[in-house]
Formats: structure tokens, C-alpha cells, sequence
């Protein structure tokens, strides 16, 4: 068995070591001997949407996704529809999260999303939402918390339909609002949260896995996984 990973425009949608989530998939993998395979889809290149198991964006500052926007719709919104359509997994975080959705509308411009899930988002005035940030979620193993960080200018508000990935616990999540946090739809999932998420939230690197291999994996011995787990959780008022 084995993960196949495309990690998308992976040298400008990349902030707070947002990397780091790959490196993870990876290394859960192969201590299970499971096979691991990252692959690449950047600016101007196609996207196959049955070549990959996981589909994964990061974060990026304005001006990355102002470069990417376009591009993300023009060469690789139809492989993933198909792709979350077959049921593949998809992980967006941040600016990568704000570009799945219609738009994302920021000073006198507006950038078109893939339209992979119902939202919107929009540069209000007022501060930029940064800090330690906790919510609750259920990926269907029971609610969990994930921990990790938050700096965004943009708010997110979701569709009517949409659900959120979770409940803020801390922090300030989608809008500062709505105390909602991310959204989620079958496996398409984006969160607003840094860390890199993956290593602060192992049991979520794992299900992550599950779903986009559909089978259920062996726990492995995660002393120092879990300490990191903890340690975010503290950091964010828990
Ligand atoms: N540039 C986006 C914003 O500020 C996303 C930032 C990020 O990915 N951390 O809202």
C-alpha cells in the first residue's frame, strides 16, 4: 500500500514551515512500511486527478496566492472536483484554504477560488486574527481537539450548507464570529491552522491517512508526538 501525495504550487504556498505537513504524512508512512510518494503541481502544470491519494496547499501571504489564484483555477479546478469527487482527500490550509472556496476578495481585487466547497472570503477592516488557536472536530472517530496557529487577514464565512471543520475552543477561527473554524465536506477539509498542523496533531496526520487509503492504521509509539500535542493545546489556553 501506498500514499500518494501532490502537494500544490508547493514553493509559494508555504508559511509557518506549513512543509512540515508533508514531511509528516511521509514519516507516518514509512514507520508503518506503508510506500510514500510526493509529487509536485505548480504554476502552468496539469494535475491528475487519479494519480493522487491526498491533495495538499498551504499557506501563503497575499501576493503568493494573487500568483496562484488564476492559475489554480485555469489548470487544476476540473482534476479536483473529480478528485474530491472519487472521494480523495483533500488538505488545505490557510491561503490555500481561502482558495478553495468562490473568493477571496482583498484590497480592490477579487481572486477566484476552485468552488471546491461553499465559502467566501473577505479583507475586512480590522486587525489581522493571529494567536494560538484550539477547536473541536470530528472526523468520524469522536470529537478531537486540533491545536496549532492562526495568522490571517482574511475572514472566511461559510455557505449556509457548509460545515465547518470544527468549534473554536481558542482563538478566533474562520471570522472572529460565527465560532466556527474551517470547513469540511466528505474529505476536503481547510482549516485556518499552522503549526504545521500535521505535527502538532498526529491523530489528524493519521486519519488524514485513513481516508485517503481507506483502511484503519496500526498505532505507533508516540511519546513525543503527543507531548507536542499537549504543548499546542497549552499554548492556546486549554
Ligand atoms: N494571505 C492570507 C491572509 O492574510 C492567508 C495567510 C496565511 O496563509 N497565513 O488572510
Amino acid at each position: 500500500m501506498k500514499l500518494r501525495v501532490c502537494a500544490l504550487y508547493p514553493e509559494l504556498m508555504n508559511i509557518y514551515a506549513d512543509r512540515g505537513n508533508t514531511a509528516v504524512l511521509r514519516a507516518r508512512c514509512e514507520w508503518r512500511g506503508l510506500g510514500f510518494e510526493l509529487a509536485a503541481s505548480s504554476l502552468g502544470e496539469p494535475l491528475d486527478p487519479d494519480a493522487h491519494d491526498l491533495f495538499y496547499i498551504g499557506g501563503g501571504q497575499d501576493r503568493d496566492q494573487i500568483a496562484v489564484a488564476e492559475d489554480m483555477v485555469r489548470t487544476k479546478r476540473d482534476a479536483l472536483h473529480a478528485a474530491a469527487a472519487r472521494g480523495a482527500v483533500v488538505l488545505a490550509v490557510c491561503g490555500g484554504y481561502q482558495l478553495l472556496g468562490h473568493s477571496y476578495v482583498l484590497e480592490g481585487e477579487e481572486l477566484p477560488g476552485v468552488g471546491l466547497v461553499d465559502l467566501r472570503t473577505v479583507r475586512e477592516p480590522g486587525p489581522r486574527l493571529i494567536g494560538n488557536c484550539a477547536i473541536e472536530a470530528d472526523l468520524g472517530t469522536g470529537p478531537r481537539v486540533i491545536a496549532g496557529f492562526e495568522n490571517h487577514g482574511g475572514r472566511t464565512y461559510l455557505g449556509e450548507d457548509e460545515r465547518p471543520l470544527g468549534r473554536v475552543l481558542k482563538g478566533h477561527g474562520n471570522n472572529d464570529r460565527d465560532g466556527l473554524e474551517g470547513v469540511h465536506r466528505r474529505n476536503v477539509i481547510g482549516t485556518y491552522l499552522h503549526g504545521p498542523l500535521l505535527p502538532k496533531n498526529i491523530w489528524l496526520a493519521d486519519r488524514l491517512i485513513e481516508l485517503a487509503l481507506d483502511t484503519e492504521l496500526e498505532p505507533l509509539e508516540d511519546e513525543l508526538e503527543d507531548a507536542a500535542h499537549a504543548s499546542a493545546r497549552r499554548a492556546a489556553g486549554l
